[in-house]
């Protein structure tokens, strides 16, 4: 079998199945990768009151030739765990950067704010990321400040080396969001010492913020926890945005609690590029606007 450099597969005690599986699917990827076979999709980020749109979450598919699209909870494990998810990370970022600069070519400054590709703790700790990096915005021509990287907590972020290039990264312009933010071990350590301009209230605290009910003390503590997250970003300068809106009962919940930006299927669902540019290039376009 031939296998290239970056696609060795680390066998772990106790781990053979996963691993063979994903070696079969390693195999797989890489072909893809080369056919040409990954697209993004698109997901508007709303401003919640007045439903615009500020910018978009770039999210990876992979177009099957036999399985159809399928969603990264089928690939992107297997891509990180033989390490393909470098190349794979690469081609999303460069993708997400030129789509986006393409659209604001097209359409104007004001066509959107932000573009914000998702990038796993793999490309972080390779060498050459920042390079690459610096490389998709120079050939784009996508303005720095207008990328921004979503990372996961538990991605983020120990030790020296991810910690220089998270620097090396803002001093660039480009921002960075904390993804899934709460689900990690460490959500307020990790505050103080990570350069991060956003950060993305995870979907989990949103399910069922809306209720009111006596004795649903779940959600009064999802409300708590959500207004606690709202105000601590207040306080140091960050953003935020509600990730995993499904209902206007939501979203009005959410602004109440002080989130002026969110994401999700009450707004839109994640798009393919073309239906995405289109709803860009009707810029007053208002997304479940709500009172
Ligand atoms: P994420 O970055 O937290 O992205 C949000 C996920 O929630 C997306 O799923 C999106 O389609 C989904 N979502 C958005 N609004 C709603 C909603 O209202 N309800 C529900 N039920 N879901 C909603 P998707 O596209 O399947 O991606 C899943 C995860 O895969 C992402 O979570 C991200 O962690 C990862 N991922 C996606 N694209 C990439 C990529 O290019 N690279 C890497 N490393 N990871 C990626
Ligand atoms: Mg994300
Ligand atoms: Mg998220
Ligand atoms: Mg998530």
């Amino acid at each position: 079998k031939q296998r290239g450099k970056g696609n060795r597969v680390r066998f772990h005690d106790g781990m053979e199945e996963p691993v063979l599986a994903h070696a079969r699917i390693g195999g797989d990827l890489r072909r893809a990768l080369e056919a040409g076979e990954f697209r993004l999709h698109y997901q508007p980020i709303v401003a919640l009151g007045e439903g615009q749109v500020i910018g978009v979450e770039a999210l990876v598919r992979w177009d099957h030739p036999t399985r159809g699209l399928l969603a990264p909870a089928e690939f992107i494990p297997a891509a990180e765990a033989t390490g393909l998810i470098v190349p794979l990370g690469r081609f999303v970022l460069r993708e997400a950067c030129r789509q986006a600069a393409a659209w604001l070519e097209e359409y104007g400054p004001d066509a959107l704010q932000k573009v914000a590709p998702n990038v796993s703790v793999r490309q972080l700790h390779d060498p050459d990321f920042v390079e690459d990096v610096r490389e998709a915005l120079a050939e784009t021509g996508l303005p720095a400040d207008r990328l921004v990287l979503e990372l996961t907590e538990s991605a983020v972020l120990r030790g020296e080396q991810v910690s220089r290039t998270l620097h090396e990264l803002h001093a660039m312009g480009v921002r960075l969001a904390l993804d899934d933010f709460g689900t990690g071990e460490s959500s307020l350590s990790l505050l103080r010492s990570f350069p991060a301009s956003i950060i993305k209230l995870d979907k989990s605290f949103v399910d069922g913020i809306e209720l009111d009910e006596p004795g649903t003390p779940a959600a009064e503590a999802r409300q708590a926890v959500a207004h606690a997250v709202a105000q601590l970003a207040g306080a140091l300068g960050l953003d935020t945005v509600a990730e995993g809106i499904e209902s206007q009962e939501q979203a009005d919940r959410l602004r109440s609690l002080g989130y002026t930006l969110g994401q999700g299927y009450h707004m839109a669902r994640p798009m393919p590029a073309e239906l995405m540019g289109e709803m860009l290039s009707r810029r007053a376009e208002r997304v479940g606007a709500g009172a």
